[in-house]
């Protein structure tokens, strides 16, 4: 590309509003302008270094037997109302309607809309697995958009989705994306870190996000240096407090511990107000009653608990959490756990042995067994363990890193498909819901995660495959210089090298500082003096490294 041609506004000044260094360089070097918060164009030259991401991720995807597909942005919110999302996804639902009052969103991801589409093609299990991905724009009316195009209301999302017959089957899927993800960031010369994340409104249960290390990120990485357990802070907050497993569940008893009498100062001290969504859940193992923290609403929902005596939902602040137990139970004054177990025990035996209570009052569930069902902890576990301090797996301490979130991996198992009635027959004819996962790269997030991690104070050093250009022929004067430069500018189109030549009539000073703000890997330099030795300057953006090369060695240099 001439640049003289281009469409490329660079700026020398850096704009005001813009906060971390991708939005500023981004703003800078000409790849984005803004439209309205959160609603960035891309010029050509960051459209060049979004397709470079595309044809990497497209690349890596069709090896593990992805197929792309495009599916629709505009959807009915019917669809929604049967997944149960339009109401739980909330306000980041971008909602409108037709000239028919007919509603509608704007997809923020596309699980039902993919469910809808196999729902009614996909009928046996010789059909699977099957993964389908596309690359579109998704709209999410963020809170607080903010970044430039690390967090917008509309960006560029590469979203898959698996179909298997059966959990084995997803297991597998998830680990080919999961393997497909490294790759994908290992080529776009990204530090990055898989680690477990929380399943958020997405829902189902095992999770990985990628994160790019970077200092901007929004995420707070912990990880173990002792063994490989990395998370996110959120996830690992919540784990610590929820680390029983189901064997050691049937053992658990409650043990008042001196610093923390009562469900007031537990919820206080450990912060538990802040996690929207724990719950504590007072039940009953073996005679004893039992405080449980339990994560997630479907959870509860989902799985058949059993023995509960109530649950409290930590949304509330401590004092209501209080409040609610007091009406609940009867109690007066601060509750000590003592007096939980006495009233629990009085609870229980009102109710026949036979039947469980729910998180509802008047409702039952039968037949279930609490550690199978759910997962358990109690009081004393949760004091053994610094939230997010300590590892879960080995206990040495954590360290802590930010992350910039550019992609993430979810078993969703049979949330969407039971919802939406998506089954195949299996091998004996019976209809069984499809077992799906899904897989998200922030496409555009993922460009400015990269220049965070590649610059300097002059501007952006393109990890290679990202880069726009691979080479920018910069020509300082006219005549032989100019005809020179346009040799080598046939020259690395023909060997396919993505060029940019600066033929503009600009001062030096102005095409030396676009040129490391644009931050093409390779700069060469023509200018008259070097040229009458034979030889054009070449300097390395990532490494700053400066030689000479001879005209006639130039192309076998360069490649
Ligand atoms: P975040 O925690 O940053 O809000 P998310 O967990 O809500 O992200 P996912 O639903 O996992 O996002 O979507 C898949 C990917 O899409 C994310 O990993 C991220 O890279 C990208 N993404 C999500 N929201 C935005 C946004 N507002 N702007 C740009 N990219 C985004
Ligand atoms: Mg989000
Ligand atoms: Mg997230
Ligand atoms: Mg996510």
């Amino acid at each position: 590309m001439r640049m003289s041609q281009m469409y490329l506004p660079t700026l020398k000044e850096t704009p005001a509003d813009a906060e971390v260094t991708s939005h500023k360089l981004m703003l800078r070097a000409g790849m984005i302008r803004k439209l309205g918060s959160g609603i960035y164009t891309y010029l050509p030259l960051g459209y060049k270094a979004i397709s470079n991401l595309e044809e990497i991720i497209k690349e890596e995807l069709n090896k593990k037997g992805a197929q792309e597909l495009l599916l629709p942005a505009l959807q009915p919110a019917s669809l929604w109302e049967e997944s149960g999302r339009l109401e739980n996804y909330g306000p980041e639902l971008m909602r409108l309607e037709d000239r028919h009052a007919r509603e509608f969103c704007l997809g923020p991801t596309h699980e039902e809309v993919i469910t809808d589409l196999v729902r009614d093609e996909v009928r046996s299990y010789k059909e699977l697995p099957l993964n389908l991905y596309q690359i579109q724009t998704k709209y999410r009316d963020e809170v607080r958009p903010r970044f430039g195009v690390l967090r917008g209301r509309e960006f560029i999302m590469k979203d898959a989705y698996s179909f298997d017959a059966d959990e084995k089957g997803l297991n597998e899927s998830y680990q080919q994306m999961y393997d497909a993800y490294c790759n994908i960031f290992s080529r776009c010369g990204l530090e990055y870190r898989p680690v477990l994340a929380d399943t958020g409104t997405i829902g189902g249960d095992d999770s990985h996000e990628f994160m790019v290390l970077a200092d901007a990120g929004e995420d707070i990485v912990v990880y173990c240096e002792e063994c490989d357990y990395a998370a996110n802070l959120e996830l690992a907050t919540a784990d610590s407090k929820v680390i029983a497993q189901d064997e050691e569940a049937k053992e658990l008893k409650v043990v008042d511990t001196p610093e923390v009498s009562t469900i007031e100062d537990l919820v206080t001290e450990l912060d538990l107000a802040a996690h929207k969504m724990i719950k504590a859940v007072l039940y009953q193992v073996d005679e004893e009653p039992v405080l449980a923290l339990v994560r997630g609403d479907y959870e509860i929902n989902e799985v058949k608990l059993g023995n509960i005596l109530d649950v409290v939902n930590l949304e509330l602040a401590a004092e209501e959490v209080y409040q609610k137990l007091d009406t609940v139970k009867g109690f007066t004054g601060p509750v000590k756990l003592e007096e939980i177990k006495i009233v629990a025990d009085e609870l229980v035996m009102e109710m026949s042995n036979a039947v469980s209570g729910a998180n509802k009052l008047d409702q039952h569930y039968l037949n279930v067994n609490p550690g199978r069902d759910f997962k358990v902890t109690t009081v004393a576990d949760i004091r053994e363990v610094k939230v997010g301090e300590d590892c879960i797996q080995c206990g040495s301490q954590l360290k802590q890193t930010r992350g910039i979130e550019v992609g993430q991996v979810f078993k969703l198992g049979t949330k969407y498909s039971k919802a939406l009635e998506a089954t195949f027959l299996d091998q004996n004819g019976k209809p069984q819901p499809l077992v799906m996962g899904c897989y998200g790269i922030g496409v555009s997030r993922t460009i400015a995660a990269a220049i965070e991690q590649n610059h300097d104070e002059y501007g952006i050093k393109w990890p290679k495959a990202l880069a726009p250009y691979n080479v920018e022929l910069l020509v300082l004067g006219s005549g032989e210089v100019m005809e020179q430069a346009e040799e080598f500018y046939q020259q690395l189109k023909e060997e396919g090298i993505e060029v940019l030549l600066d033929d503009r009539a600009e001062r030096a000073g102005v095409k030396f500082n676009d040129a490391d703000l644009i931050g093409a890997p390779i700069r060469v330099t023509i200018g008259a003096r070097s040229l009458a030795d034979g030889k054009v300057e070449v300097k390395l953006r990532q490494t700053g490294e400066e030689f000479k090369v001879e005209v006639e060695e130039f192309l076998a240099k360069i490649e």
